[in-house]
């Protein structure tokens, strides 16, 4: 398995440290809002390394952490005049369910950060004492200076980090470089008490403490987006080396592309921030995830409304296939994932190639007149979908409910029924006139000898 590590700018060959607990962690929500679908794309994509990992090696720590102590939480809980815990436990649930929405398993571990606050103090203990950190006026600093080897996972020089990092240019900061710890919190803002006064910690701080906390020193992945590269994994990566005697954080950091919407940046101020929880009013999840797919991780992905249709109508073909197939429509357990979609996934996640290869076996099943082997292209399907986290619903309920026909299935059953009376009273005339009017808001009917059946045209 080959997997694109930021730290070389290489394709490398993976293995795990341990070949029977692959450890992974990525940066997850700060949850003070809905996820937009830029914040979907990195929790589709390591869903999708999460899915490859558990079926090569079995068992997988997979840890994705929720940020529940940020500026943002603090502006959101004022702003709406509740209490922080409100926010936080109302964009929790919203996240998880968004996310199942879209087939995200959910990850092994999700620790909190805030339940992370005595490892937090500790690993600041540490890096105090070791040189590497230093109290001033109610914050403590990691100094950039005291790792000679900062800079190397962004490959950015040391002016364009200072650049880069915006970093406000406090005047007790021994280097312009340096960063956050530990901060004072007013009274009314969430804080702790610690040896540097009440307060609360930093971002990156967090990731460090509880990826020592429940993954250990090294792990083997390491993932986000390509925005957190610099400073946020720089930043971590400086802490954890620094406390474990240069150990590294991560063996492979693996950071996901940008998406844009119909060629625009997607931010506030453009008003075209899209949210999951919206396009799922109109859309299914399975949709915006095979839109989400469709690129290449490591890509921009610009998402467009044509996209969106063009995943879903190729999502209508593959349940249409499955639907004509003999066998059983949930992927067996045992069963085997189709070689290429295997191959196509161990190169560095291929999700275009591997949807290509999920057509290639679906128009094979279509072209084959040996029930055996479609039957057996059939499991293959299903077996590549689940690796992609596709493909899981039932191919008759998706072909009825995937269109956008204004009839709903009971109308639509209604009038089948309707022409079936029509038929046995032998007036086909009114037959007929039922099947044109299902046919005119795209329902296309199958007489069968066990009785109708009924779907939408893709
Ligand atoms: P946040 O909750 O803002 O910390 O972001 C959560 C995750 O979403 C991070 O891994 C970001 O890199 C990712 N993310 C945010 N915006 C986008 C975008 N437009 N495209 C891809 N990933 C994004
Ligand atoms: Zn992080």
């Amino acid at each position: 398995m080959k997997l694109h590590n930021s730290l070389s700018g290489r394709k490398e060959a993976f293995a795990p440290a341990d070949p029977k607990r692959p450890t992974m962690y990525v940066c997850g929500p700060t949850v003070y809002s809905h996820p937009h679908i830029g914040n979907a794309r990195p929790a589709v994509v390591f869903d999708v390394l999460f899915r490859l990992l558990r079926r090569r090696y079995g068992d997988v720590l997979y840890a994705r952490n929720v940020t529940d102590v940020d500026d943002r939480i603090i502006a959101a809980a004022e702003q709406q005049g509740v209490p922080i815990d409100a926010i936080v436990e109302r964009y929790t649930a919203v996240y998880h369910g968004d996310m199942a929405a879209l087939n995200v398993l959910p990850p092994t571990i999700e620790p909190y950060a805030t339940r992370h606050i005595p490892q937090m103090l500790a690993m600041i203990a540490r890096l105090i004492e070791q040189g590497h950190a230093y109290e001033v006026e109610g914050h403590v600093l990691f100094h950039v200076p005291s790792f000679p080897a900062y800079g190397r996972l962004s490959h950015r020089s040391r002016d364009e980090m200072i650049d880069g990092a915006r970093v406000e240019v406090a005047p007790y900061k021994r280097d312009p470089a340096d960063f956050v710890l530990w901060k004072p919190s007013t009274p009314e803002q969430p804080g702790w008490d610690s040896p540097y006064g009440r307060g609360r910690p930093g971002w990156h701080l967090e990731c460090s403490a509880m990826v020592e906390a429940h993954l250990g020193v090294t792990i083997d992945i390491h993932g986000g987006g390509q925005d957190l590269k610099f400073p946020h994994h720089e930043n971590e990566l400086a802490q954890s080396a620094s406390v474990h005697g240069g150990a590294p954080l991560a063996r492979f950091w693996l950071h996901n592309g940008f998406l844009d919407i119909e060629r625009e940046k997607m931010s506030k101020s453009l008003g075209n921030v899209l949210l999951v929880h919206d396009l799922l009013k109109e859309t299914r999840g399975e949709a915006i995830r095979y839109a989400l797919l469709a690129a290449h991780y490591r890509k921009p992905l610009d998402w467009s409304r044509a996209g969106l249709a063009r995943a879903k109508h190729a999502l209508d073909r593959l349940y249409l296939t499955l639907s004509q197939l003999p066998g059983p429509n949930e992927p067996e357990p045992s069963a085997p994932a189709p070689r290429g979609v295997l191959a196509a996934l161990e190169d560095d996640l291929n999700t275009p190639k591997a949807f290509a290869e999920l057509f290639a076996l679906a128009r094979a099943a279509n072209a084959s007149d040996d029930p055996e082997r479609r039957r057996k292209l059939k499991a293959e399907l299903l077996a590549g979908g689940q690796l992609l986290g596709l493909l899981q619903e039932n191919p008759e309920t998706w072909l009825k409910t995937s269109g956008q026909s204004a009839l709903d299935a009971a109308e639509i059953e209604r009038l089948i029924d309707a022409r079936a009376a029509a038929r046995k009273a032998r007036d086909f005339a009114e037959a007929d006139r039922i099947r044109d009017q299902l046919a005119a808001e795209g329902v296309t009917l199958e007489d069968r000898a066990e009785g109708t059946r009924w779907r939408r045209a893709g």
